[in-house]
């Protein structure tokens, strides 16, 4: 009686031991996913990131198709949800909803970028990876701060543009080294130094390179960070669109097409969103539908095919969409001094967006084709192990990039 306790006793010991071996520190593979916005595809090129060419020598590059319109927050929640805009519901940075009325989301109304109703209309990978069990951090991602579907990441942070690249990557260097029951084996890393010195400066200029330079000298601190921890991981980088060179010779003028009391401008630069003023409906879209000198208006829902937008409700009434480096802005709007934007027809080749892929999963040396940014997300969810969400993408582009 007294031995065979004694030896279950033991038995179950020898268990616990075997089941802590059985399951080492790291049963998954980490995914980094690494959003440099605004770092279009070129500029990989320009010998001032020799650390994101060293992933893209060691894995895969492409130039990568943004979605509809090119904007910051509609593009960050393809590449996490693989939907396009019309289907996740972040249509634009600005954007109203008949179904929230008296709000206007923008990125700046910090009440508005918290409440889900804007975000539930997609689900983001850390969400469906968090209910798998799996451990998501997101050094800054838009969406990230709203506990989409009921469910936000277990490590996150609201946003802090003031944070420095180095002290970004410091921070997922910090949770890569909790104890195993805390860890995230998907955590996202944005910067928004390269995006912000293309609209002060340009896309060719010299403050430019160093931003970039900055943002690479953090990802080099993360490649070594994680390669002193042991730690092996895929690291997807990508951007959510390029940047185009603006001119003063290149600006048009809403008045110049149809009287200020037809309409209200909800976003202007880029493009111009704007809804008609009650009782001047058909005169403004009279005025302004169609094609313009450099410029071409759409109603909602009449939107040419390939750009796969215009249903949601939340589209503004009528759409302007500049030829790419032209602007379009009300003379009331004070001078602006941007020397480049992004927001343009995401087929030109200004707006084409960096993609890096590098890691365990990732055959090096190879250069994709071309695809569209709303293929990310099925990579993203082979990479993190989780059955993807009805999505908009597709992996066929990307698979000549993994190992088989
Ligand atoms: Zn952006």
């Amino acid at each position: 009686m007294q031995l065979s306790r004694l030896w279950r006793g033991l038995a179950l010991s020898l268990a616990v031991v075997l089941a802590a071996v059985a399951q080492p520190a790291a049963a998954r593979t980490l995914t980094v996913l690494i959003s440099i916005d605004g770092f279009r595809a070129d500029y990989l090129d320009r010998g001032v990131t020799p650390v994101l060419s060293g992933l893209a020598a060691s894995g895969a590059r492409a130039a990568m198709r943004p979605s509809f319109p090119s904007k910051t927050f509609p593009n960050h929640y393809t590449l996490i949800t693989g939907l396009r805009p019309d289907h996740h519901g972040i249509v634009e940075n600005n954007m109203e909803d008949p179904a929230i009325p008296g709000v206007t989301f923008k990125m700046s109304n910090q009440a508005a970028v918290v409440d889900r109703r804007w975000w539930d209309e997609g689900e983001p990978l850390w969400v469906t990876a968090e209910r798998a069990g799996i451990h998501t951090g997101t050094m800054y991602w838009p969406g990230s701060e709203a506990d989409i579907r009921g469910i936000r990441p277990s490590l996150w942070l609201h946003f802090n543009a003031g944070l420095p690249a180095d002290a970004r990557t410091d921070q997922v260097l910090a949770w890569l080294d909790l104890p195993a029951d805390k860890r995230p084996d998907f955590v996202t890393l944005y910067f928004d130094n390269v995006d912000t010195a293309g609209h002060y400066y340009g896309p060719d200029s010299e403050e430019l390179n160093k931003a970039a330079a900055t943002v690479d000298h953090a990802l080099g601190r993360l490649v070594e960070g994680l390669k002193a921890r042991g730690i092996e991981a895929n690291i997807v980088v990508v951007a959510d669109h390029g940047m185009a060179a603006l001119s003063e010779q290149r600006r048009l003028f809403l008045e110049d097409l149809v009287p200020a009391e037809d309409i209200r401008i909800l976003s202007s630069g880029a493009f111009a969103t704007l809804y008609p003023v009650p009782g001047h409906e058909k005169a403004a879209e009279k005025a302004l539908v169609g094609k313009h000198d450099h410029l071409t208006c759409w109603k909602r829902g009449r939107f040419p095919w390939r750009y796969h937008y215009g249903k949601n409700p939340r589209v503004a009434d009528i759409f302007c969409l500049p030829e790419t480096g032209w602007t379009i802005n009300s003379r009331t709007n004070k001078v602006w001094v941007e020397k480049g934007t992004h927001g343009f027809d995401p087929y030109s080749p200004e707006m084409a967006a960096v993609f890096v892929a590098s890691g365990p999963a990732f055959r090096s040396g190879v250069k994709l084709k071309t695809f569209d940014n709303v293929d990310v997300y099925p990579l993203l969810a082979k990479l993190v192990g989780v059955k993807p969400q009805r999505n908009d993408g597709r992996l066929g582009p990307i698979r000549p990039a993994l190992k088989p």
